[in-house]
């Protein structure tokens, strides 16, 4: 009878071992010292509930100086401008304020101004409980932008550290030349909600491209699906989404380049397109990014904490899509998520999880990577699935995508991130052809 028992003990000793075995993820690619440069990425996500909580509109209009002949305006779409007030000689404070707290450190702003009396002026940025992350960008048209020239660039409070808000100054002081043309200074490029729409539109002039609506924003915003569909048998397909957080306009660039080299005339592309279906939703917060939010939607939640419990609309809206295509027969092979941060990193779902099928997430980063090696990006693939918080896990767990959180730098250069997200969509469509 002992014999037995130890003889037990021993198999299940065993069993525990290859099972820990197996699990183990099929590519070990976290950076494992601290010594690995670049940005090593955010600590896990708290859980935090979902349902509305109250956000503060922005007072919109025009604040007018000096017997009416300066002028600074938030009074348009995507603009963040709280406050302003003149200190004489010239210098003026803005203040920057969120839309409601406790919030993600991504003090977004954008304003006009204008004169009658043609001068040189100093601005100075304020943010509440935050320092100045985004390094501000001009243009004369709204469209067209330029990140502002150092020496018109004053860093008051210089921060420390390479990433993250601790390395950002605390405020800061521009020198800026204003005539009786608004300038509009931004902390990103504008891509309104509008602008994304008329990209959408110029792309489904395409026979093959397609835009609908599913669903609507708590301010009544469409949110638009974009479709490619010249599958001719398959029944294949990709979610990509971006923009939740409406800072986030790198990520987006990459995601435009992204669907505009899938939608593009190379052979890979229709080879490609004649198997595979791909989805896209280009702007998942329009609420946000044209109430120039810092990060939540209207309901004043992070929307990439809800596809758990969908207590917004937006994700719903994703959600019951997904749901429908996946009861049309659709089998998605592959789930993307946009977003900026301090520095490019990935976010793919871990092979401990998805295993094999998840390999192919790994084994396109790396295909990415090979081809440009001029900036190293750091992976980290994310351990907990459970419960699906974020979109790449929602997208895992009940569709069973090999998914991943594709992050841009917030100041990685503009044609960088073109090309690595035409890069990024020729890698891929090459793995899944070979599958
Ligand atoms: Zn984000």
């Amino acid at each position: 009878m002992k014999t037995t028992l130890r003889l037990l003990a021993v198999l299940m000793l065993l069993l525990v071992y290859a099972c820990k075995n197996s699990a183990s993820p099929v590519y070990e690619t976290t950076a494992k010292n601290s010594t690995e440069k670049g940005y090593q990425g955010q600590k896990q996500s708290a859980i935090v509930p979902t349902v509305n909580k109250p956000v503060q509109k922005q007072w919109k209009g025009i604040w007018s100086f000096d017997d009416e002949t300066t002028f600074f305006s938030n009074d348009f779409d995507g603009a963040r401008l709280n406050g302003v007030s003149v200190d004489g000689n010239d210098h003026y404070t803005v203040w920057i304020t969120a839309e409601n707290t406790p919030i993600n450190v991504s003090p977004w702003y954008a304003f006009k101004v204008w004169t009658k009396n043609p001068r040189e002026i100093t601005v100075k940025l304020l943010y509440q409980d935050s320092r100045s992350r985004y390094f501000p960008k001009l243009s004369a048209d709204g469209i067209h932008f330029k990140p502002i020239d150092s020496t018109a660039y004053k860093a008051i409070n210089p921060g420390e550290g390479e990433f993250g808000i601790k390395a950002a100054p605390e405020s800061v002081e521009l020198t800026l030349s204003v005539t009786e043309n608004p300038l509009w200074v931004t902390a990103q490029e504008l891509y309104t909600s509008k602008r994304v729409k008329s990209w959408i539109d110029s792309l489904a002039t395409k026979p093959y491209v397609s835009i609908q609506e599913i669903g609507r924003s708590i301010e009544s915003r469409p949110i638009h699906l974009m479709e490619i569909d010249e599958v001719t048998s398959s029944k294949k397909a990709l979610m990509i989404i971006s923009r939740q957080h409406p800072p986030e306009v790198t990520g987006f660039i990459a995601m435009k380049s992204f669907m505009e080299t899938i939608s593009g005339e190379s052979e890979l592309a229709k080879k490609f397109r004649a198997e595979h279906t791909v989805f896209a939703v280009p702007l998942m917060n329009p609420d946000g990014v044209d109430n120039g939010h810092w990060r939540h939607s209207m309901g004043g939640i992070d929307l990439n904490r809800d596809w758990q419990n969908f207590n917004q609309p937006e994700t719903r809206s994703v959600r019951d899509f997904l749901k429908s295509k996946s009861a049309n027969g659709y089998e998605f092979v592959f789930g993307a998520d946009f977003h900026s941060t301090w520095d490019d990193i990935y976010y793919p779902v871990d092979t401990l999880f998805s295993g094999q099928k998840g390999k192919i997430v790994f084994d396109w980063i790396k295909k990415i990577s090979d081809r440009l090696p001029q900036k190293k990006t750091n992976v980290r693939p994310s351990k907990r699935i459970k419960p699906t918080m974020v979109s790449s896990a929602f997208f895992y767990v009940n569709y069973n995508m090999p998914a991943i959180v594709f992050e841009l730098g917030d100041d990685t250069p503009r044609p960088f991130l073109k090309e690595k997200g035409k890069v990024a969509a020729e890698e891929l469509m090459r793995l899944l052809l070979e599958e």
